[in-house]
């Protein structure tokens, strides 16, 4: 099987969560899966490790997650953004839309060090809200998004669309 079918098989959906009508991608049985985990690592590290990434900023929670594997197989830095009022010094924040209303996430003002290339990862790809955001806050402190890393991107939704407009690069999932 390949590695795109492995994941693929071991992602549970979980219907009418967290709301009715919406189907969630749980990835922890892959996290489950030690073997897939390495395999994923793997994957990633070559896809990204002659890109001369920086640091990799990740959204919480499940973000951190393989955002830290990829950094520590690439050797980079680790920068993570989190919700209002989660980072213990200064910050910055950026409001992005949802479906309903508004969230924002923020960074540590010392993060990003100017004309560093930096790769944005979250778990999943859906609007592209998130990565976005994460996105503005890197260029905000003068960095370069090298990249868009995600494990899966929901393909009905306009999320990889939205990134390669707005960023002019083509987001990276594996499935
Ligand atoms: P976006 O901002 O619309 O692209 O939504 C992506 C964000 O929502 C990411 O931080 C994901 O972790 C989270 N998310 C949305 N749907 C799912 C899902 O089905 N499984 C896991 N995370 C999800």
């Amino acid at each position: 099987m390949s590695l795109q079918e492995q994941i693929k098989s071991t992602i549970r959906d979980i219907n009418d969560y967290p709301k009715a009508g919406i189907v969630f991608k749980d990835i922890t049985p892959v996290l489950a899966t030690p073997k897939l985990v390495k395999a994923i690592a793997s994957e990633l590290r070559a896809q990204f490790e002659n890109e001369k990434i920086d640091a990799i900023a990740a959204t919480e929670a499940r973000g951190f997650i393989f955002g830290s594997i990829l950094a520590l197989e690439l050797g980079c830095a680790f920068i993570p953004i989190r919700k209002k009022g989660k980072l213990p010094y200064a910050t910055r924040s950026q409001e992005y839309q949802l479906e309903y209303g508004t969230a924002s996430v923020e960074i540590h003002t010392d993060a990003v060090k100017p004309g560093a290339r930096v790769l944005i990862h979250d778990d999943l790809l859906a609007t592209g809200g998130t990565a976005g955001a994460a996105a503005d806050l890197i260029k905000s402190f003068d960095g370069v998004v090298a990249g868009f890393s995600f494990i899966i991107n929901l393909s009905f939704l306009p999320g990889e669309e939205n990134l390669m407009q707005r960023y002019g690069v083509k987001p990276h999932y594996l499935v």
